[in-house]
């Protein structure tokens, strides 16, 4: 089964590194904790928090135990998005590039591709000129290319798979 998660309000940064790996990924900035617990349970999705009493307060498994209707949730050790990203990586063994570039950073809904004619009024001429694959978000309609930035962001994908590897 396809992992979702659901990300509490003091981890939001972690929230877009999973989204560019291409992982399901709920983000509210504000949202009422029994609420948050209330769609992790509904929808299946492990919650990803800093809050101790979060997890505490409800009857949480390990992941690898954890049955249908159960809450399941990773209590983040770190402040550093990079080593919380690490530990859910290592936790859940997720494959880093299991489907990048499908997902938008912003909003969690799925990319598609576009051609480049459809992008020339949408994107600046610089980039229109140097690159070739665009996709666009079905939600919030924000154009993604593969530039600087998001080779950044896949640079330090790549440290984080080598530093683990090295272990
Ligand atoms: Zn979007």
């Amino acid at each position: 089964m396809e992992l979702r998660f659901i990300a509490d309000s003091n981890v939001g940064k972690l929230a877009k590194w999973l989204r560019l790996m291409g992982y399901d990924t709920l983000f509210f900035k504000d949202v009422d904790d029994n609420l948050l617990i209330e769609i992790a349970l509904n929808e299946g999705r492990i919650l990803l928090t800093r809050d101790t009493r979060l997890v505490q307060r409800r009857v949480v498994t390990g992941v690898s135990v954890a049955k249908h209707g159960t809450l399941k949730a990773i209590l983040l050790q770190e402040d550093n998005p990079k080593l919380q990203l690490r530990q859910v990586v290592k936790e859940l063994n997720l494959e880093l590039y299991a489907a990048p570039f499908t997902r938008c950073m912003e909003c969690n809904c799925s990319l598609t591709p576009r051609h480049k004619d459809e992008v020339r009024k949408l994107v600046p001429p610089y980039v229109f000129r140097t690159q070739s694959q665009f996709m666009q978000c079905e939600g919030c309609n924000r154009i993604y290319w593969r530039g600087t930035h998001w080779q950044r962001m896949h640079e330090e994908l790549q440290k984080l798979i080598e530093e683990q590897n090295t272990e």
